[in-house]
């Protein structure tokens, strides 16, 4: 769907020069919610200006729909940017138009007649639940309302992708669920892939199937939360555990930090151990995040007796990550 492939962009020259990508390589599966996430000046905004071509980049490929992006006319690209629509931090709305009149913008633009386009719009506003604002202002709305008629807006010409740089970043953390809900819900019920780049651990977390880290313009990691968060010392595993204190180990213990994924969250792990393997086992810590809808832990444990080594191995061939100190 969007394949994006050895993709440089420099800006700036000669002494000046900054790679704000730098050799990016990612897929982004049809019908997926894909999430881009990093510190800021990483480069994810211009990672996502470059799908759309608001951005051209300086060397590389990237394929929406099969379409190579990169070299299109502007009369090719204006026709390709109609199946992407973006949504952004600050809502982008037009301060002189209604809401009606923004959502129609991008119809006009494609040349809609006007009965077409006005039931069009009805439709775009029931579909965000924002119908009762259809003769508002852009300032007569909150932030929320804002973001439904952005994402209106971004639907009008009936896209495959929505590019969404930053669009809860704005919003308090009530008005931010709401909002992924119903990103969720369009990824659902219109099959629409969403390529999302945000700085919140808390918004991938919550909707993205699978992630990106994009740090100074290079990807550092890619793949399921699930795979990711089970990796130790990984950006999103430190981001969704940030509390890493310092185990404090007894003498003559073994200490290690058991990382629990999916359906092993449900097994009873401590005992068994106890159990087969005739050990003490202390809990020193522990935490556990719903992500998307799986449950992912990550549980400090000091075990004491002679078959620790076997222990270890037991928790291994379950399939559990483990980290040794
Ligand atoms: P992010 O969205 O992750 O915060 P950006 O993609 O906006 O990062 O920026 C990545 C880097 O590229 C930053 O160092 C930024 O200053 C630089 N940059 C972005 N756009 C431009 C531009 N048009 N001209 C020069 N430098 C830019
Ligand atoms: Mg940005």
């Amino acid at each position: 769907m969007i394949a994006i492939k050895n993709v440089r962009k420099v800006f700036g020259e000669g002494q000046n020069q900054l790679h704000a990508l730098d050799d990016v390589t990612l897929t982004v599966e049809r019908g997926e919610i894909f999430g881009v996430v990093g510190p800021s000046g990483a480069g994810k905004s211009t990672l996502i200006r470059c799908v759309n071509m608001l951005e051209k980049p300086t060397s590389g490929s990237i394929k929406v729909n099969g379409i190579e992006m990169t070299t299109l006319t502007n009369q090719e690209l204006r026709k390709a940017r109609q199946r992407m629509g973006m949504i952004f931090q600050h809502f982008n709305l037009l301060s002189s138009r209604t809401v009606a009149e923004n959502v129609a913008f991008p119809l006009e633009i494609a040349g809609y007649d006007k009965p077409v386009l006005e039931k069009r719009v009805k439709e775009l506003l029931e579909l965000v639940d924002l119908s009762e604002k259809i003769s508002a202002y852009p300032a007569q709305l909150s932030g929320g309302q804002k973001q439904r008629v952005g994402i209106a807006r971004a639907l009008a010409t009936r896209p495959d992708i929505l590019l969404s740089d930053e669009a809860t970043s704005a919003l308090d953390p009530q008005t931010t669920i709401s909002i992924l809900n119903l990103l969720k819900e369009l990824n659902r019920t219109l099959g629409l892939t969403i390529l999302l780049i945000t700085h919140e651990m808390e918004v991938v977390r919550q909707i993205c199937d699978r992630v990106a880290v994009l740090k100074n313009g290079k990807i550092l990691e890619l793949g399921t939360l699930n795979e990711l968060v089970a990796q130790p010392g990984s950006y999103i595993a430190k981001s969704l555990f940030p509390s890493e204190e310092t185990m404090l180990v007894h003498p003559g213990a073994v200490g290690v930090t058991i990382y629990f994924v999916g359906d092993a969250a449900d097994q009873p792990i401590i005992a068994s151990l106890v159990r087969k393997f005739d050990l003490d086992v202390n809990i020193l810590g522990g935490s556990i995040q719903n992500v998307g809808n799986n449950r992912i832990g990550r549980l400090q444990v000091e075990m004491i007796g002679h078959q620790t080594s076997q222990a270890l191995d037991y928790l291994r061939n379950l399939g559990l990550r483990l980290e040794v100190i």
